[in-house]
């Protein structure tokens, strides 16, 4: 049996966490968040947030398109992101590093660089890794961070009637990957976006104690409004003209033939937040000048997970990366 026969990614990660023990009272949410959340072991009476992600050669980052720097900044960028989409900090970093024999020092050196540079700007400090030898450049790295209780935002934490909001424009980061892979050369907004993105550490933290549930945008709109009703227990009503998208996508999705609806909700790496809120909460964030986008609201899990499209149709809302399907 092939991991795409059972369901893909998810359907995995659910088998193969069933070996294993996952449950203890000082685990407040562990597999199936952004980050795990870990209560009662830091003396200030925050939580220990703990994440981690792996970038490998070829599948997450090419060397003939990205500068071994850009490589660097972008994966620390999507691990703060998990922390920022738990309404927390990020503080110390470990990673780890595969290597092929051929791999220039000045290049590793370079990719620190990059990973450098991201970490001055969100604060974190490297505390430790591994090092080794393999086939494809690999580059895993854990990312602790800490939140204050009351700020935590999980994703099971939505709430019929609440608003699902996005903190920027989606779909920038696929636009870009569509154009250079399609041989086109994309403007330097579609290719930053997609080679050395930020995240939005900036507002996650503003956010949190106003939001209910909250994700970071890694793998596409739809594959996060699906985690966030999943784990709710919800259902939700996207409306996808108010997508919020930069004009140059949907010229990238003229020039290359794509649905530019579909580089918002399937392509993968726009960091952007999705969260959701009650009204009146909506409203304060305004007031202290935080700037997002109502995209639809959380529905009963009755109502199912839809989204209306541009042509007054409504649709189940599928769609997002999986790594095996
Ligand atoms: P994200 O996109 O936010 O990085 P993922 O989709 O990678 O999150 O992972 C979803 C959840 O599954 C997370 O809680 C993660 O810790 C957990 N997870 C993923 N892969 C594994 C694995 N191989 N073993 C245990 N837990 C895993
Ligand atoms: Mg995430």
């Amino acid at each position: 049996m092939k991991i795409a026969d059972i369901g893909g990614e998810f359907a995995l990660i659910e088998r193969l966490c069933a070996q294993a023990p996952n449950a203890h009272p000082d685990l407040l949410a562990g597999i199936g968040d952004d980050a795990a959340v870990i209560g009662g072991i830091q003396a200030d009476g925050s939580h220990l947030l703990v994440t981690t992600d792996m970038l490998v050669e070829n599948s997450h980052f090419r060397c003939d398109w990205a500068t071994p720097e850009q490589i660097g900044i972008k994966s620390v960028v999507c691990n703060v992101s998990d922390i920022a989409a738990m309404g927390g900090t990020p503080t110390f970093m470990f990673v780890s590093l595969a290597l092929a024999p051929e791999t220039e020092v000045q290049w590793a050196e370079s990719l620190y660089r990059g990973m450098g540079k991201a970490c001055r700007r969100y604060g974190v400090t490297l505390a430790g890794g591994d090092t080794t030898h393999g086939a494809a450049v690999t580059i895993s790295i854990t990312l602790l961070g800490r939140v204050a209780p009351e700020n935590l935002c999980l994703r099971s934490h939505a709430r019929p009637g609440d608003f699902l909001c996005v903190t920027g424009p989606l779909g920038s980061a696929a636009a870009g990957l569509a154009m250079m892979t399609a041989g086109l050369k994309p403007p330097d907004l579609l290719k930053e976006k997609h080679l050395t993105p930020g995240c939005r550490l900036d507002v996650g933290p503003a956010i949190a104690p106003l939001a209910h549930a909250m994700i970071d945008i890694s793998d596409g709109l739809a594959a996060e409004v699906n985690h966030i009703c999943k784990q709710s227990g919800t259902g939700a009503a996207i409306v996808a003209a108010d997508i919020p998208m930069h004009p140059l996508a949907f010229e990238a999705a003229r020039m290359t033939g794509s649905d530019p609806l579909t580089f918002a909700l399937a392509g993968g790496e726009d960091f952007e937040l999705l969260f959701s809120i009650a009204p009146q909460d909506r409203q304060q964030l305004e007031r202290r000048g935080i700037d997002v986008v109502t995209v639809g609201k959380v529905t009963n899990a009755a109502a199912g997970i839809l989204i209306r499209l541009p042509d007054g149709k409504r649709e189940k809302l599928a769609g997002g990366y999986n790594h095996f399907s």
